[in-house]
């Protein structure tokens, strides 16, 4: 069992397969010179195999696969095989943009997938073109009723932006009026800290005003671990959530751990990225070798994001994009 100093104990992990992307979201990434981890840095087949054994006999139990996006790895589906064979890992997801993911949708049905979370933070396709530098909305509404139709559970995760969305909640709440789907809304996080991405910050209780001008809303108590403060409404199927990603009210519980594509971890979001577990991986170590890096990994997990980032930006002064770490 992984457990940090705080008597946390961590049994979900999320795993960022690649930090390549086929968008190039505004939020996330810049439209050009983003320096990709070269291939050979990233860890095999072979070595993701590895990490997913060692992961279960650490006792952990949910895992949430993202990117990048996830899908830019070709053999990624020929893994996830694996993790569904794998009876430890009692919950498995995957967060995806949805451009790529329609072929694959029957097959991680018939795999179990837990559920899936897909990224939209628009309903009109220029907006979607311009947020994501990509003119792929179709796309992405294709893969949405393809996931309903076959019963995989499905959340939306919408960032919202001032001058980019935040007129649109009402429409996008009820999307979980039309459709068997939960809607979570995200505090948009200014990565790169600059003028104009602070002016685009909107709460999580910016949200809330906003969706009680339309809508009744009944908080559901949250549960353990859990980042979104969760709403029902009246007629509506399924449930609305508002994630303060920013403003991090949800750390006392915290369960995660993040890992990278080269194999590092990241004990918080708003912290450093430590290399030491990834150059293990990749000089051929025992499983027990790495057994015994991660636990003390673990142990040096930061109290909560405002510790983990004052930290971080001692020690490198910069903040880093989504894509790396993963969300
Ligand atoms: N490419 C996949 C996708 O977009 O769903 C998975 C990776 S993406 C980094 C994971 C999540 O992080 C997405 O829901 C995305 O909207 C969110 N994200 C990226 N940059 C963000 C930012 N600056 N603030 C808040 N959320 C962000
Ligand atoms: Fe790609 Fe997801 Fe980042 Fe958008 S948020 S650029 S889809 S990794």
């Amino acid at each position: 069992m992984l457990q940090d100093k705080f008597g946390r104990v961590i049994d979900y992990v999320r795993w960022s397969v690649t930090d390549r992307c086929n968008l190039r979201c505004t939020y996330c990434m810049p439209e050009e010179n983003m320096n990709f981890v070269p291939r050979k840095e990233l860890l095999s087949f072979e070595e993701m195999e590895q990490m997913l054994r060692v992961f279960g006999d650490l006792g952990i139990k949910k895992l949430r696969f993202t990117g990048g996006e996830p899908f830019m790895r070709k053999d990624i589906m020929r893994f996830f095989e694996k993790v569904a064979e794998d009876s430890r890992i009692e919950h498995w997801h995957l967060t995806s943009n949805g451009t790529l993911l329609l072929p694959h949708i029957k097959r991680l049905a018939e795999l179990n997938i837990s559920g899936i979370n897909l990224s939209l933070d628009t309903l009109s396709p220029e907006r979607f073109h311009q947020l994501t530098r990509r003119d792929s909305f179709s796309e992405v509404w294709t893969c949405l009723e393809s996931i309903l139709e076959n019963d995989i559970p499905l959340k939306i995760n919408t960032v919202v932006q001032a001058r980019v969305n935040f007129s649109e909640l009402k429409e996008l709440a009820a999307l979980a009026k039309e459709k068997p789907l939960d809607m979570r809304f995200i505090e948009y996080m200014p990565f790169n800290g600059n003028a104009s991405s602070q002016r685009d910050f909107i709460s999580a209780k910016e949200i809330e005003n906003e969706l009680r001008k339309h809508y009744q809303l009944h908080a559901i108590p949250m549960a353990p671990g859990a980042t979104s403060q969760d709403f029902k409404i009246d007629g509506f199927q399924g449930k609305i959530g508002i994630i303060a990603a920013h403003t991090r009210t949800f750390c006392g519980s915290c369960n995660r751990l993040r890992f990278s594509a080269k194999g590092n971890t990241q004990t918080c979001l708003y912290g450093i990225e430590n290399v030491s577990l990834g150059k293990l991986i990749k000089s051929n170590a025992s499983d027990s070798e790495i057994k015994s890096k991660l636990t003390n990994l673990i142990s040096g997990k930061p109290r909560n994001g405002f510790e983990a980032e004052a930290e971080m930006l001692a020690n490198s002064g910069q903040h880093r994009s989504m894509s790396t770490i993963g969300g």
